[in-house]
């Protein structure tokens, strides 16, 4: 297995904006707040724990009040300023893939010519990337976060339903090629632009959890700063999977640390969510108002 020797400590690499990162940094988790803009209405591959929705209350990813039209992002952080001034962070994580369409771009590049002092940041699958990531380095874009659950063809296939690119619907090892050799041109690329990279990994109790170590070696080795280890929310095709116990995440975590930096304090954000992840108090709810029924395009 690829080993990165002897990872460096996250602050001596980015420090200054690690320190205002509330997910690249356990410092700032309980200091510093972030936004994340709901305005990716799609996804271009189809996980298969994936479970996206329309409600004021659930806490995990993929779940909003309303998908947010990117001509409205700049006023929504205005009024989200005025209700926490200690945001630092303005990102997009879903409801849908950042990157299978303009919206989270066309948002950010706004946003962040109105608020330079804010840290742009985005989650991706990874597929569309390479295509990307010099767009976003060039609106102000300073940190990524790509999600990589797997990386052999086997149990890819197990995690991941399909990808669709360049029009394409595809399944199986062919998908599996393009999607992992696509996350790493990305990660290669967005690390040479000088964006800092962190890499979540979902881990499914009994399906990836072999593979974790090999992908944070990988990662390493592409450029990540950090990894995040998520455990698996059970929804869709993976409701009856079992929650990953304290004792297995930690296994997986400890695994990761021979490589890379661990991210341990994740909170499972919503897409709309709205401030100090780590002080426990979300203003998404002044923001947005109540949930809007609303139908997803799934690709
Ligand atoms: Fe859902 Fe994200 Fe996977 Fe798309 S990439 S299917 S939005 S978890
Ligand atoms: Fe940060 Fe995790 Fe929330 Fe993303 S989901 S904003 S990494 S705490």
């Amino acid at each position: 297995m690829m080993r990165a020797a002897n990872p460096v400590p996250v602050y001596e690499r980015f420090g200054h904006l690690a320190r205002r990162h509330p997910c690249f940094s356990e410092e700032a988790h309980g200091r510093s707040g972030r936004i994340h803009l709901p305005v990716s209405p799609t996804c271009n591959i189809r996980c298969r724990f994936c479970e996206r929705g329309f409600d004021s209350s659930t806490l995990r990813p993929g779940v909003t009040r309303q998908l947010l039209a990117p001509g409205m992002a700049s006023q929504l952080v205005a009024r989200a300023l005025d209700l926490c001034p200690e945001l630092t962070v303005v990102g997009v994580a879903g409801p849908g893939e950042s990157l299978a369409t303009s919206h989270a771009v066309d948002a950010l590049e706004a946003v962040l010519s109105r608020f330079p002092g804010l840290i742009g940041c985005l989650s991706t699958n990874g597929l569309n990337l390479p295509a990307r990531v010099d767009r976003l380095a060039e609106i102000g874009v300073r940190t990524v976060s790509v999600t990589v659950n797997a990386r052999t063809p086997a149990i890819w296939q197990k995690v991941y339903a399909w990808i669709r690119y360049r029009g394409r619907k595809m399944t199986g090892q062919e998908a599996a090629r393009i999607l992992t050799a696509a996350q790493e041109q990305g990660i290669r690329r967005a690390k040479g632009l000088g964006l800092v990279v962190k890499v979540n990994t979902v881990l499914v109790p009994g399906v990836n959890e072999d593979e974790i170590e090999g992908i944070a070696a990988w990662a390493a080795c592409c450029g990540a700063s950090l990894m995040n280890v998520i455990p698996l929310v059970p929804a869709a095709e993976m409701a009856q999977f079992p929650v990953p116990d304290c004792q297995t995440l930690e296994q997986a975590r400890r695994l990761v640390e021979k490589h890379l930096t661990v991210f341990r304090h994740c909170k499972h954000c919503r897409a709309d969510a709205c401030g100090i992840p780590g002080a426990g108090r979300d203003f998404a709810a002044d923001l947005h108002g109540e949930a809007r029924q609303e139908t997803f395009s799934h690709g």
